[in-house]
């Protein structure tokens, strides 16, 4: 009797050994963000405290994605969920119902003010905010707000987070101003694939020209792409952008056509893999802007 109770005792020492590091793992919030750009936000936000999974992962296009059944799990045990919204996620409601997740769906984008753009007559509200690092900084206070109401004991540090992070925001924002402000007026103007840099252009002061609307789930049209062919000759547009989440051919076709150069690719919807050139929303933008300066310079 004597041996099973300390057996039993040994038992009991080696659970509760085990218990710090195993609760401070149950004790993270899970959160899952609808894509790449916006869970690395989250992680810069919610630092050790926060599990964030991603949906659509790294070079991946959100307009078209098809979530999995395993998608539908993953959310279905989170505590928080971040979208973009303004009509970015189309299949979020779906999503939704399935996984059957009864948290909280946080819009990153709440406050923002939309762009529209005119797409065959019809307004359309231009999801791609955080092409713009001044509304990357609303994104960022809705996140750490998020978190504050998930996880009150970790206010202070979500605070913190986000004040350092906000503050790398504001000087990545002034570094592009400086960069950009230093090009010529008459070369200020890109040609991407689909119209994912209305913000940037907005607030750096770039002309974008794009073949495709602001989703990518039609194709350009053949007069679509004639009627760009003739403007960007007319506009000696210098040069031509593939994106990461779209396919090159359409870019190579205008290029060929009208001369001007391909400037590399830019990162509009979706990160780089971690070894790549653009792994966090900061360095999506340092590698965005040396793409268009190198580009847009004589
Ligand atoms: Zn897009």
């Amino acid at each position: 009797m004597k041996f099973r109770f300390m057996s039993r005792l040994g038992l009991v020492a080696a659970i509760f050994l085990a218990l710090p590091s195993a609760a401070s793992a149950a004790d993270k919030v899970k959160a899952v963000a609808s894509f790449s750009i916006l869970g690395d936000m989250v992680a810069q936000v919610g630092g050790d405290r926060v599990d964030v999974a991603t949906l659509v992962g790294p070079n991946g296009d959100a307009h078209v994605f098809s979530p999995t059944p395993a998608d539908a799990k993953a959310l279905a045990s989170a505590d928080v969920f971040f979208v973009n919204g303004l009509g970015f996620e189309g299949w979020i409601e779906r999503l939704k119902r399935s996984s059957g997740f009864r948290g909280e769906v946080v819009v990153a984008s709440g406050g923002v003010k939309p762009l529209t753009v005119d797409e065959e007559g019809a307004d359309t509200v231009d999801p791609h905010a955080w092409q713009d690092l001044a509304n990357g900084k609303i994104y960022v206070a809705n996140i750490r707000d998020a978190l504050i109401a998930a996880d009150p004991d970790g206010k202070s540090v979500y605070e913190a987070n986000a004040a350092k992070y906000l503050d790398a925001i504001a000087g990545e924002d002034r570094a592009v101003k400086a960069a950009l402000d230093a090009l010529l007026a008459a070369r200020r103007k890109i040609i991407t694939s689909h119209d994912a840099f209305g913000y940037f252009g907005a607030a750096y002061g770039i002309e974008i020209i794009a073949p495709q609307g602001v989703s990518t789930d039609s194709e350009a049209s053949a007069q679509d792409v004639a009627k760009i062919i003739r403007q960007i000759k007319k506009a000696k547009v210098p040069a031509v952008f593939i994106e990461t989440v779209t396919d090159p051919r359409l870019l190579d076709q205008i290029a060929r056509e009208t001369g001007a150069k391909i400037g590399g690719a830019l990162y509009s919807d979706a990160l780089s893999e971690p070894d790549g050139p653009a792994p966090t929303y900061l360095d999506m933008f340092r590698h965005n802007v040396e793409a268009i300066t190198q580009a847009l310079s004589y």
